[in-house]
């Protein structure tokens, strides 16, 4: 059997790129080693049957408004977002609160709670920035990286370019000084950021902390995010795509410098007669797959280099029989409707310090938590009635001492740990109210999709070196390989991890381009 593309890897990056493939007519296979395709947009019920679980994605911020889900006609694929109208709150130790909205005007409002220069401060930010960034950062995640010498020369030409320039030299929290006074406020913001697995005193990225300061949206995907891979899946098959599930991809096979098809587990050989293209992380895709031996060594080199060293997320997953009650809300009552609310102590210093000591593989005793509760929007994830909860806590993949081992000794008591925390803010939540939970640390992330290697859910650290032109290696950003006939298209791909299927898309442009198929997206 031959195909003109063989994609390996059913993630949604996967999926998208052999979607827009078929669509331009041509024969696309897709090969997925787990059983089910969606790689981290994954529903179950974990817990009790019809609670339905988000193992790893809720939010889907750029499927919605971005270019794929119109190009591919994703509703007609059964796909359907809802946008949860309370976003997020962030409740501090002291139960105060403040909750994001979507409407620049309500969120100063919110802020001014806090401090009337801070909410003057961000409607002006707005007002500078917001429709600047939302017609530049579209664009620029949906397309190849620039070289930073041309991104610069463009910014170069406005005061607002010039001034985003200076913060993306910065700090998030060099950022947040420069903008706020109060400490809740930039905590709030910080906690955006954090929670994303970006550092918060990382130089090089104050322009992300902005970018999470103005772009406030929560769209979830209706029936969970498994949905989404559902309705990719059927893009594909509607035009003429194959997926097989189930099968392991062993080696790219190689002809000279030219990927000409690809192994599976069981022996068999399947024919690429123009290209494969991975969804699967560099260090298994080229090391594993192509092998050392067929690669120039610097290439080898860069690849060994990439790095998944930042923290991972220690998940809970709850089935509640009522949703929590936050003490918070006594003083602001959307609390308790708040698609998500994040704890993440009292001040910016505590945020740094816990990170640092995740970097050094402590857990963090005190709460670095953000809290979903999807079913407030979309009640279709539980029984009539019920909730289901996903708890993240910021933690190591490796614990010092203990190493990934650790987990095992650790994760019960750490899970009843967590949980204490949050009752410490919704006393509610006594056991009687908690059906049944579920546990995963970040060794069960990667041992469920080891594309995420060390349980980093962005594939691969999304830092300064490894953003943009330097994803996943400087040189190499534009989603071709030195083998000839391989393509990447997965997170560790520009414009990175998180799901907006933006590197399928981008590849799928220069798979086009390189094939002289019809591009008939825009
Ligand atoms: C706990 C957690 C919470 C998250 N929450 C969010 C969120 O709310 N919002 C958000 O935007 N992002 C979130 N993310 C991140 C996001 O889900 C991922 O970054 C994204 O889904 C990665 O997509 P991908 O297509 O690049 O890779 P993946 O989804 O990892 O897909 C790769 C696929 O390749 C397959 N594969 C691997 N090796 C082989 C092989 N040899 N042969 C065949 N197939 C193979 C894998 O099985 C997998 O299906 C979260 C991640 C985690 C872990």
């Amino acid at each position: 059997m031959s195909y003109d593309f063989i994609i390996i890897g059913a993630g949604h990056n996967g999926l998208a790129c052999a979607a827009y493939l078929a669509k331009a007519g041509a024969k696309v296979l897709v090969v997925e080693r787990s059983a089910r395709v969606g790689g981290a947009c994954h529903t179950a019920e974990a817990t009790l049957p019809g609670f339905k679980h988000n193992i790893c994605s809720v939010v889907h911020t750029h499927i919605p408004t971005g270019p794929v889900y119109r190009d591919l006609e994703l509703e007609r694929h059964g796909v359907r977002y809802v946008y949860p109208e309370h976003l997020r709150g962030t409740i501090f130790p002291d139960h105060r609160s403040i909750v994001m909205y979507r409407e620049p005007e309500r969120m100063a409002a919110e802020l001014s709670r806090f401090s009337v220069n801070d909410a003057r401060t961000f409607r002006t930010l707005h007002d500078d920035y917001g429709e600047f960034l939302e017609s530049t950062f579209l664009p620029l995640m949906y397309s190849p990286p620039l070289p930073p010498s041309l991104q610069s020369a463009e910014l170069e030409k406005s005061e607002e370019g010039r001034k985003l320039l200076q913060w993306q030299a910065s700090t998030p929290v060099q950022l947040l000084d420069e903008l706020f006074e109060s400490e809740e406020v930039k905590v709030h913001f910080l906690s955006r950021l954090t929670v994303l697995g970006f550092a918060p005193d990382q130089f090089g990225q104050g322009w992300i902390c902005l970018l999470r300061i103005l772009k406030a949206e929560a769209p979830i995907c209706v029936g969970g995010s498994q949905q989404l891979a559902q309705g990719l899946r059927s893009a594909v098959e509607a035009h003429g795509g194959v997926v097989q599930t189930g099968a392991e991809v062993q080696r790219i096979l190689l002809r000279g410098n030219r990927a000409t098809g690809i192994q599976t587990g069981d022996g068999s050989r399947i024919e690429a007669a123009k290209a494969v293209v991975t969804n699967v992380e560099p260090k298994k895709s080229f090391l594993r797959m192509v092998g050392e031996e067929f690669l120039p060594a610097a290439f080898a080199t860069r690849v060994k280099n990439y790095h998944a060293r930042g923290r991972s997320l220690f998940v809970l997953h709850l089935a509640l029989s009522e949703p929590p009650q936050y003490k918070a809300a006594a003083h602001n009552p959307p609390v308790d409707i708040a698609f998500s609310q994040e704890m993440f102590g009292g001040t910016v210093r505590e945020q740094v310090r816990a990170y640092h000591e995740v970097s050094m593989g402590s857990p963090p005793r005190k709460e670095m938590l953000q809290i979903t509760l999807p079913t407030l929007y979309d009640p279709s994830q539980a029984p009539a009635g019920k909730h289901t909860a996903v708890v993240w806590q910021y933690a190591p993949y490796r614990l010092e001492p203990g190493g990934a081992e650790g987990w095992k000794n650790l994760r019960e008591e750490y899970a009843a740990h967590v949980l204490d925390l949050w009752r410490s803010y919704a006393p509610n939540l006594s056991r009687d109210k908690i059906l049944a939970m579920a546990i995963q640390d970040p060794t069960d992330t990667e041992r469920q999709n080891d594309n995420l290697v060390n349980g980093v859910d962005v594939v691969g650290d999304m830092t300064p070196d490894q953003m943009g032109y330097f994803r996943p290696f400087a040189g190499w950003s534009g989603y071709k390989t030195p083998v000839e006939g391989l393509y990447m298209c997965g997170g560790f791909c520009h414009p990175g991890g998180g799901v907006h299927a933006g590197a399928g898309h981008n590849a799928a442009g220069v798979i086009a381009e390189d094939f002289k198929l019809k591009r008939w997206w825009d």
